[in-house]
C-alpha cells in the first residue's frame, strides 16, 4: 500500500518532468560521470562547508549502506530467525550498517544543532517545519534499526553479534525473556513502518531530492557555466514553433523542471547571491521554490496555468540577477538558476517588451549602432589614435592573434586605457596582432543576458561571418564577457577559435621572458571578474600579470563577489546598497592602494564606486599595471 501511495503521489511530478521540453543532454560524457562521482557520491560540493557537509554526508552515506537492511527487516518480519542470504551472515556488512546507522544519528544531531542553535541566515524562507519532520523520521528509522538489532543480539538470533558494536552496547537494555521477544517484533515492525511512512511522505517534500538530485547532476551543463543554451529563433518558422524563452511551465525544459524538484532548500545559493546580500528581493533559493510551488499547484489544478512572471515570481526578481554564477557554483545538486532566469527574461523582452526602461538605450544602441554605447562604428578606433595598430582590412592575411577590443574597451574612457596598454604590450612582445576596427560589432553579450536572444543571434552570426571570412584562428579578448561569449557561445553559431583572455596571453609572455615586469611596492588587491574566474576557471593568470604579493579580499577566486555589472545590470538602475559599493568597501578594507581588475565592466563599476565615495583607492586593469611597470611611459 505504501508503494502504491508513493507511486500515486510521485506520478504528477514524474509527468511534469517527462512532458517538459527535451534538453538534448543525457548522453554519458566524462564530465557527467565525474560529476556524478564527485558531487553525488563524494558530496564534494556539500563538503565545501565542512560541518554541514559532514552532517549531510553521514546521512547520505548511511542511507546508501543501510538500503539492503530494508530487505533484511522485511525478511525478518516474515520469520524472525531468517536473514538475508549472503549479506545476513557477512560480518563486514553487519559492522558497516551498525556504524553507519550510528553516523546517521550523529548527522541528525548535527543537523538539529545547525538549525536550532546556529540558525544560519541561509535558511531564511526554507520550510523549516518540514525539514524537522524529515529529520525526526530519519532518526526514527536508524534508532529502530539499532535497537531492533540490539534485541536480536539479546535473544541470540543475530548471526554476527560481535560485528555490531553499537547494537551490542544497546543489547544490555534487554533481557532474554518473552518481553524482549515481543519488543523485537514491535521494533522490526516499527522500523519498517517508519521507512514506508517516509516513502509516502517523500514525493510532496523537498526530500524528493534523494531521487531527483542524481539525475539533475547528470543533466547539468558540461563545460564552463558561462555558456547559455541557445534559444534559436527562426522568424520564418510557423508561429507555433517559435519559442521566446519561458512564459509558462509548458516552456520549461526537463532540466529546468528537474531543478525545481531537486532543491534541498539549503540556502547556500541565497547566502552567496550578491542581489540578496544587498537587500534585493531576488534569492535564487526562493526563486526555485516559488517556481516549484506554482508549477505543482498548476499541475494539481489548484490554480490556472499563467505566465510564471509575475504569478510565481515578480518582475524585479528576474531583473535583479547579475548572472554572476555564485548560486550555480554553490548549489550541491547543480541547479542552473541563470538559465531559467535568462529564459524568463527572454520571454519578457521578446514577447512582452517588458523590461526596466533604463536599459532601452543600451538595447537601441546594440540594435542600431551595434554597440551598447550607441557610438558610430567609425569611433571604434578612437583609442588607437596615437598608437600604431594594424587594422585588419578585407582580404588581408590573418594575424597570429586577433585583438578583440570589445565595446567597453573601444568607447569607455577608462577602459580605453586598458585597451591601449594591451596594444602596447602586444607590440613590445613582438606579437603579430591586428584589430577589426569598425568591422567589430558587439558580441551581443549584454543583449543576450538581458533576454534579447534574437538580437544576440544576429550579432553572433554577423561577427562569426567576419571572423571566419578573415581566417581568424586565435583571438585575445580584453573583456571577460566578450571572452566568455567568443570562447563558449560562438561555437554554437559556427565560430570556433582559440580564445584567450588578455591576462592569459600576457602571463604567457611574462613566463616566456618576452615581457619583463618590475614589481612595484604599492599594496594591490585583485577583484576576480565572474566571467573570467567563476564561469571560466581562470584565477591565476591575472594574479601572475599583477605580480608580487596580492592582498586578497575575503571573498576571492571561486567565491568572489560580483561587481554588479553582469547580466546587463550595468545598464539598469540599482537601489542602495549597491553591489559595486559593497565590493568596493571590501577592497578598501584590505588597506590596498590599488584594486586591480581584468574586465572593463568591473573597472567601470568599481571606479564608479570609488568616485561615489571620494576614495583614493585606485582602480586599474592588470594590463595597465603591467604596462606601467614594463614599458617606457
Ligand atoms: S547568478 Fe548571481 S545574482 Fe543571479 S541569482 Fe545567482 S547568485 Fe544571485
Ligand atoms: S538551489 Fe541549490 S543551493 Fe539553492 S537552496 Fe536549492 S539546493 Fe540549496
Amino acid at each position: 500500500m505504501a508503494v502504491l501511495l508513493f507511486v500515486r503521489r510521485v506520478r504528477p511530478r514524474v509527468a511534469l518532468v517527462a512532458n517538459a521540453r527535451p534538453t538534448g543532454r543525457g548522453a554519458p560524457t566524462p564530465d557527467r560521470v565525474t560529476r556524478e562521482l564527485t558531487h553525488v557520491f563524494l558530496q564534494k560540493k556539500l563538503l565545501q562547508k565542512l560541518g554541514p557537509g559532514l552532517m549531510h554526508a553521514f546521512i547520505f552515506w548511511g542511507f546508501i549502506v543501510l538500503l539492503p537492511t530494508i530487505a533484511e527487516a522485511a525478511v525478518a518480519i516474515v520469520h524472525k530467525d531468517s536473514s538475508l542470504p549472503l549479506l545476513g551472515a557477512a560480518s563486514w556488512f553487519a559492522f558497516a550498517s551498525d556504524v553507519f546507522a550510528a553516523l546517521v544519528v550523529v548527522g541528525v544531531a548535527m543537523a538539529f544543532f545547525i538549525r536550532k542553535v546556529l540558525k544560519p541566515d541561509r535558511f531564511r524562507g526554507s520550510h523549516m517545519g518540514e525539514a524537522d519532520r524529515i529529520l525526526l523520521l530519519i532518526l526514527a528509522i536508524v534508532v529502530t534499526f539499532l535497537v531492533w538489532n540490539a534485541s536480536r543480539i539479546a535473544l541470540g538470533i543475530a548471526e554476527v553479534p560481535d560485528s555490531r558494536p553499537v547494537a551490542n552496547l544497546l543489547s544490555g537494555l534487554f533481557g532474554s525473556g518473552g518481553g524482549t521477544e515481543a519488543a523485537e517484533r514491535v521494533l522490526v515492525w516499527a522500523h519498517l513502518l517508519v521507512i514506508l511512512g517516509f516513502l509516502v511522505f517523500l514525493p510532496g517534500s523537498k526530500h524528493l531530492h534523494i531521487a531527483t538530485a542524481p539525475a539533475n547532476v547528470w543533466l547539468a551543463k558540461d563545460g564552463p557555466t558561462g555558456r547559455l543554451e541557445p534559444n534559436r529563433i527562426d522568424l520564418e518558422a510557423p508561429e507555433e514553433d517559435i519559442r521566446f524563452g519561458v512564459a509558462t511551465q509548458k516552456d520549461l525544459s526537463k532540466k529546468q523542471m528537474l531543478d525545481l524538484f531537486s532543491c534541498t532548500e539549503c540556502g547556500r545559493c541565497q547566502e552567496a547571491c550578491p542581489a540578496w546580500a544587498t537587500g534585493k528581493p531576488l534569492s535564487p533559493k526562493l526563486l526555485i521554490m516559488d517556481l516549484r510551488d506554482r508549477v505543482v499547484a498548476e499541475a494539481a489544478g489548484e490554480v490556472e496555468l499563467q505566465p510564471l512572471v509575475p504569478n510565481a515570481v515578480i518582475d524585479q526578481v528576474v531583473w535583479d540577477c547579475v548572472t554572476c554564477g555564485a548560486c550555480v557554483r554553490e548549489c550541491p545538486v547543480d541547479i542552473e538558476h541563470i538559465d531559467t532566469i535568462v529564459d524568463l527574461r527572454r520571454n519578457l523582452v521578446m514577447a512582452e517588451s517588458r523590461f526596466p526602461q533604463e536599459a532601452s538605450p543600451m538595447l537601441r544602441g546594440v540594435e542600431n549602432q551595434e554597440n551598447p554605447w550607441g557610438q558610430p562604428a567609425s569611433a571604434r578606433l578612437d583609442w588607437a589614435k596615437d598608437l600604431e595598430v594594424r587594422v585588419l582590412q578585407e582580404g588581408d592575411p590573418a594575424p597570429e592573434v586577433l585583438f578583440w577590443v570589445g565595446c567597453a574597451g573601444a568607447f569607455d574612457e577608462r577602459a580605453q586605457k586598458t585597451t591601449q596598454s594591451i596594444a602596447r604590450l602586444l607590440t613590445a612582445a613582438g606579437i603579430d596582432s591586428a584589430v577589426l576596427g569598425p568591422r567589430e560589432k558587439c558580441t551581443g553579450d549584454p543583449a543576450r543576458r538581458m533576454g534579447h536572444e534574437y538580437l544576440f543571434q544576429m550579432l553572433a552570426e554577423q561577427n562569426v561571418e567576419t571572423l571566419n571570412g578573415a581566417g581568424v584562428t586565435k583571438i585575445v579578448a580584453s573583456c571577460a564577457h566578450c571572452f566568455n561569449t567568443l570562447a563558449n557561445e560562438y561555437p554554437d553559431y559556427g565560430g570556433t577559435y582559440e580564445v584567450v583572455h588578455h591576462t592569459q596571453l600576457l602571463s604567457e609572455l611574462i613566463a616566456a621572458g618576452r615581457l619583463q615586469p618590475r614589481t612595484g611596492d604599492g599594496k594591490i588587491t585583485y577583484h576576480d571578474a565572474c566571467y573570467l574566474g567563476r564561469h571560466n576557471g581562470e584565477f591565476d593568470a591575472p594574479r601572475d600579470v599583477i605580480g608580487g604579493d596580492i592582498e586578497e579580499m575575503p571573498r576571492n577566486r571561486e567565491r568572489s563577489f560580483c561587481c554588479g555589472a553582469g547580466g546587463a545590470r550595468m545598464w539598469m538602475e540599482e537601489e542602495s546598497p549597491r553591489i559595486n559599493d559593497t565590493r568596493f568597501e571590501e577592497a578598501v578594507e584590505t588597506g590596498a592602494e590599488t584594486v586591480a581588475t581584468a574586465c572593463p565592466y568591473c573597472l567601470v563599476m568599481l571606479d564608479d564606486a570609488a568616485k561615489g565615495k571620494g576614495s583614493d583607492l585606485r582602480v586599474a586593469d592588470a594590463a595597465t599595471l603591467l604596462a606601467e611597470s614594463t614599458l617606457p611611459s
